[in-house]
């Protein structure tokens, strides 16, 4: 039986997060990648600084594991500021987030993952403290029922969503910066491979830690925790350095796919190919036939089959290209595939 190894966790284990934390930038200058936006945020915290003032509220969209929870507490870092964490399922009533809100110092960082979550009346709430750092309280109940208005600290709240098609418009106009997370390029992963076997006091090959990189879905994340995996097998099976030999070795017996691609892209791509002969086809049955949501098909999986080439979008429709016939062993024949 072969173990599923779940690249995209992100929950994991207690010791996942911990490992999460430890390897996580502290400051823009350790955080590599997604130059323009950190170039940007670098201007904009100084600037706030400078004036003393609460940075502007931030939206940070993008896939998972691409960097915006870290980006969230550099900007605190940044800021000298702290920084509270919640997410959007977490604050189901308004007294929740009333309470956070409450406790903030002047120019703290409020960070609420999965922001798209949020419910509608915390959401509705949420506008007068964003805009005016204020929130009406209701206290008492029955006929005696008040609401009282509570002047909050300036703060700056960062919200990071995987779904931005699913933000209200009124709440996303609310936030004076905002950013796309793109995915990774080999060559900044290869940096993120180093850094961290660094920081786990390993030692690895340039050719490991590029191999590493090129299968990890152009997510930090994933390259974070395939690392730990290859390191587990360099220790049981090898002198613990980190070669090409183990590396590679190790990425088999995870059965770690050649370009990083996990189930459901692989599943995206064969469904096209054997579906609907190649495409083109619409995103809504794609997302039928595979059993996923068109909004998360969209916004998480087909931005990296494109970057890497292995899709694209035409007028009408999604198609696969002749690589992602090759990457599944298939035959192209100009659109219609035929298995070995
Ligand atoms: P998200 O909030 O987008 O899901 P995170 O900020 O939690 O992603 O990042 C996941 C992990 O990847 C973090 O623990 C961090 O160590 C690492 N990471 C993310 N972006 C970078 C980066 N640009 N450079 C180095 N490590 C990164």
């Amino acid at each position: 039986m072969t173990e599923f190894f779940d690249l995209r966790a992100n929950s994991g284990s207690e010791k996942d997060k911990d490992f999460d934390n430890s390897l996580r930038p502290l400051s823009f200058g350790e955080f590599s990648g997604q130059n323009q936006t950190v170039e940007n945020l670098r201007i904009f915290v100084k600037a706030a600084r400078l004036r003393g003032e609460a940075l502007d509220h931030v939206l940070l969209h993008g896939p998972p594991g691409l960097g915006k929870t870290t980006l969230s507490n550099i900007i605190a870092n940044e800021m000298g500021v702290n920084i509270k964490i919640t997410s959007g399922p977490v604050l189901d009533k308004p007294g929740d987030l009333a309470g956070l809100l409450t406790n903030l110092e002047p120019r703290d960082v409020l960070f609420i993952d999965e922001i798209h979550r949020l419910s509608p009346v915390v959401e509705e709430y949420l506008y007068s403290a964003m805009e005016d750092f204020r929130i009406d309280i209701l206290i008492d109940k029955g006929p005696s029922a008040r609401s009282i208005q509570l002047e909050l600290n300036p703060f700056t709240l960062v919200g990071a969503t995987t779904r931005s098609g699913l933000l209200t418009s009124p709440l996303r106009a609310r936030f004076g910066i905002k950013f796309h997370l793109e995915y990774y390029d080999v060559e900044v992963l290869t940096n993120i491979v180093k850094r961290s076997a660094n920081i786990l006091q390993v030692e690895i090959e340039e050719r490991a830690a590029v191999e590493i990189a090129s299968r990890s879905r152009g997510t930090p994340r994933i390259v974070n925790s395939l690392l730990r995996r290859v390191r587990d097998f360099a220790q049981v099976k090898s002198n613990g350095k980190i070669d090409m030999e183990i590396t590679r070795h190790a990425l088999e017996a995870l059965q770690i796919d050649k370009h990083g691609l996990d189930e459901m892209d692989n599943r995206i791509l064969s469904t096209i190919i054997d579906k609907f002969k190649g495409g083109p086809v619409g995103i809504s049955t794609i997302a039928t036939a595979v059993g996923e949501d068109p909004g998360t098909i969209e916004e998480v999986y087909e931005p990296f089959l494109i970057k890497e080439g292995f899709m694209k979008r035409t007028p009408r429709g999604r198609e696969v290209t002749e690589l992602a016939y090759r990457h599944l062993g298939r035959i192209f024949y100009g659109g219609s595939a035929t298995l070995f």
